[in-house]
């Protein structure tokens, strides 16, 4: 880079243990805690596991409450909080994707107990300071570093059992991080260089595993990936693709990650014009001249869904869609316009490529 702007910079603290075969140090990572009694957080389908993981920690396990849910439900949290002072635990470790890490996240928040997360998704959320909650079906979102977790363990042999399609989204919904990263307002060459990293790691591993979903070269390759543009997620802010993913998933009730899949190239393109330098690095990271449509034939090659119908929104919401999406100002690179907005999403909704 030749011209070096003024920036902030400001890192998170946190130890993060990367490898295969590294949940063997958990019991290790719970001592250094000084964790006596551990709660063991999944969601119903990971029971399994977070079984395995309490067996691992032995005498430290105080028990497992698998019930993590999307979007954090309040309720939930309130009756594992209730669990958490029955069983007088210490600590959490969250073993599962963004639910479950959600759930370690409001426990930390409400009692400031430490947690150690392993995560099985790459959606990133271990290495962010944001909690989103659910009350009575809304979702507030709040930044404090009190959920930040102390502990982050990436085993690469957690993620070989996440089926294609969620390999896909989940990495999908790792680059929209890395991208907003690049053009955020308070970008900086250091997070540009990990979202830049990050972008090409899972763009070149995630076509692999969709194809070999035990491929554990190209697993390696996606969660190192994942973990810097969670990095991204967590240490500058996002713009118009996270607000209107947030605004989508929320009034049409959309899936999380697939989403995200179908809204960034859209996105990106929209942007584009006002953040050469964002395209220059992607371009890079991806090997090809226009790199919104280089994520749009990515997620085609991935088999994940490229259209708003298809995660079931309907085709009236669009214009409300679009009411929603310009209410509340935020900053974004490109001014946000309703009209230009409405296209927006009705090339997603259709699954056009990006204009
Ligand atoms: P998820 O955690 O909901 O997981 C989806 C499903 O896949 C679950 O049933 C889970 O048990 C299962 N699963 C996860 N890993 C698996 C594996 N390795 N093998 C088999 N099954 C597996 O999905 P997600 O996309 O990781 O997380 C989405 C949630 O995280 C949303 O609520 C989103 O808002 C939140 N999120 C928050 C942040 C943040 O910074 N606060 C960041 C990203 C995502």
């Amino acid at each position: 880079m030749t011209d070096i702007p003024t920036f902030v910079y400001e890192a998170l603290p946190s130890r993060v243990i990367f490898g295969s075969g590294t949940v063997a140090r958990l019991a290790e990572e719970a001592e250094r805690l000084g964790l006596a009694r551990v709660l063991v957080l999944s969601t119903p389908q990971q029971e399994g596991l977070a079984r395995e993981i309490a067996a691992r920690l032995g005498a430290r396990t105080a028990g497992v409450f698998a019930l993590a849910a999307m979007h954090t439900p309040i309720e939930t949290t309130e009756r594992a909080l209730a669990v958490v002072t029955d069983l007088k635990a210490d600590g959490f470790v969250a073993v599962g994707g963004g639910s479950t890490t959600g759930l370690g996240k409001a426990l930390a928040l409400r009692t400031d107990l430490p947690q150690i997360v392993l995560p099985t998704t790459y959606a990133g959320s271990e290495m962010t300071p944001i909690i989103g909650e659910t009350r009575d079906g809304v979702k507030a979102t709040q930044t404090t570093r009190k959920v930040l977790p102390e502990v982050v363990i990436y085993d690469v042999d957690l993620t070989l059992s996440l089926p294609p399609s969620l390999s896909a989204t989940s990495g999908m919904n790792a680059i929209a991080h890395a991208v907003e990263a690049l053009y955020a307002k308070d970008r900086n060459p250091i997070i540009a260089l990990m979202a830049e990293e990050g972008t090409a790691a899972l763009a070149r591993s995630l076509p692999r595993i969709v194809e070999t979903p035990s491929d554990k070269s190209a697993r390696t390759d996606a969660l190192y990936g994942a973990w810097l543009c969670g990095i991204c997620l967590g240490t500058v802010g996002m713009a118009l693709h996270h607000k209107l993913c947030h605004t989508l998933g929320g009034t049409f009730d959309l899936p999380h990650a697939e989403t995200h899949t179908v809204v960034l190239p859209h996105a990106l393109a929209y942007n584009a014009p006002a953040v050469p330098d964002t395209m220059m690095r992607l371009s890079r990271a991806l090997q090809a001249k226009d790199a919104a449509l280089a994520l749009y034939d990515l997620a085609g090659r991935l088999h994940a869904p490229r259209s708003l119908r298809e995660l079931g929104m309907p085709e009236s919401g669009i214009g409300r869609a679009a009411d929603l999406a310009v209410k509340n100002p935020y900053w974004n690179p490109q001014p946000v316009e309703r009209a230009a907005i409405r296209a927006l999403i009705a090339r997603a909704f259709a699954g056009d490529p990006p204009g």
